[in-house]
């Protein structure tokens, strides 16, 4: 297993987790001083990318310290129970609402399974290995880890999900932030920046907590943001705004097509036409067939997300 990684500044490595295609999924390596942690894992499948990045950067499997999870949808969490178990001086952290379901992943597994299907489950995902409950801890807001004299600071960040955190690394001014600060995929950079959309995943989607967490973060004049799809960006106002004008974007869109009677395609439809505007907007210029290739699975997601909101209202 050759493992795809980016060295970044501040310690920081941003491993390619290859979770359906390169440039997709990322978790992070953080180093100080001989120590490390780990800032999401990817699904199961990604775990033997994860310890071979460990063995081509020669840090010892002992070396690791925590293993921090932003929060336990499967592409962020999903190889926790499985890479613990290689990782002898390692434990887990996270949210209150997440480690009932990572030491008894049956909900989450069935969850899974419900929105994606057992195909997908199986291939893409591979398994689900319950974390021993005697390494899985909750951090709540305001929590801190020291990675060797590193504070790691844990920031309570509903929206995206109830059960989401993010954390704050001081000394790179950086937020890893999970699927709090977006969705950006390097494909669409141009010369006015990153692209950057919300994920509305289900089943959590929260339009107001959301716009209230991106302020919230943005006190702490974050330089960088470590997003898991995909890499380090530098995190702005500006970015910021657009994010948020784009969860507005996504409700009206929900709003509007509410009552239509296949209600999830119109909502998909409408996505996709709304992607290809801000990209076009933003100056992106490569093929729109490949535009669409990657915004694929977002909108299955996304259109899935808004209509259990649009349910819940
Ligand atoms: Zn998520």
């Amino acid at each position: 297993m050759k493992p795809i990684y980016h060295e970044l500044e501040f310690g920081i490595t941003c491993i390619d987790t290859q979770h359906m295609r390169q440039d997709f999924v990322a978790a992070y390596l953080i180093e100080n001083n001989g120590r490390a942690a780990f800032v999401d894992t990817g699904c199961y499948l990604s775990v033997p990318t994860l310890l071979a990045t460990l063995d081509e950067k020669n840090i010892s499997r002992d070396a690791v310290d925590f293993v921090i999870l932003t929060h336990i949808h499967l592409d962020h969490a999903g190889g926790a129970g499985e890479l613990i178990k290689h990782l002898p001086n390692a434990n887990i952290y996270v949210h209150e609402r997440g480690a009932q379901h990572l030491i008894d992943p049956s909900k989450l597994r069935a969850g899974v399974i419900s929105v994606y299907g057992e195909l997908f489950f199986k291939q893409f995902l591979g398994d689900l290995i319950p974390a021993p409950e005697n390494r899985v801890n909750i951090a709540k807001d305001g929590d801190t880890l020291n990675l060797s004299g590193r504070e790691l600071r844990f920031i309570d960040t509903p929206g995206h999900a109830r059960h989401h955190l993010c954390i704050w690394d001081e000394y790179s001014k950086g937020i890893f932030s999970g699927d709090t600060l977006g969705v950006s995929y390097r494909e669409f950079d141009t010369e006015q920046g990153c692209l950057i959309f919300p994920p509305t995943t289900p089943i959590q989607f929260d339009p107001e907590a959301w716009i209230e967490t991106i302020d919230k973060l943005m006190t702490l004049k974050p330089k960088s943001a470590y997003l898991t799809h995909f890499n380090q960006i530098e995190f702005t106002q500006q970015s910021a705004n657009m994010l948020k004008q784009h969860i507005n974007g996504f409700t009206q869109i929900a709003n509007q097509h509410k009552d239509d009677t296949n209600r999830h395609k119109a909502i998909k439809e409408a996505l996709l036409t709304y992607l290809l505007k801000i990209a076009y907007e933003h100056g992106v210029t490569f093929d729109k067939a490949q535009q669409i290739k990657l915004f694929k699975g977002d909108l299955e997601i996304c259109a899935q997300g808004l209509g259990v909101w649009l349910d819940r209202r």
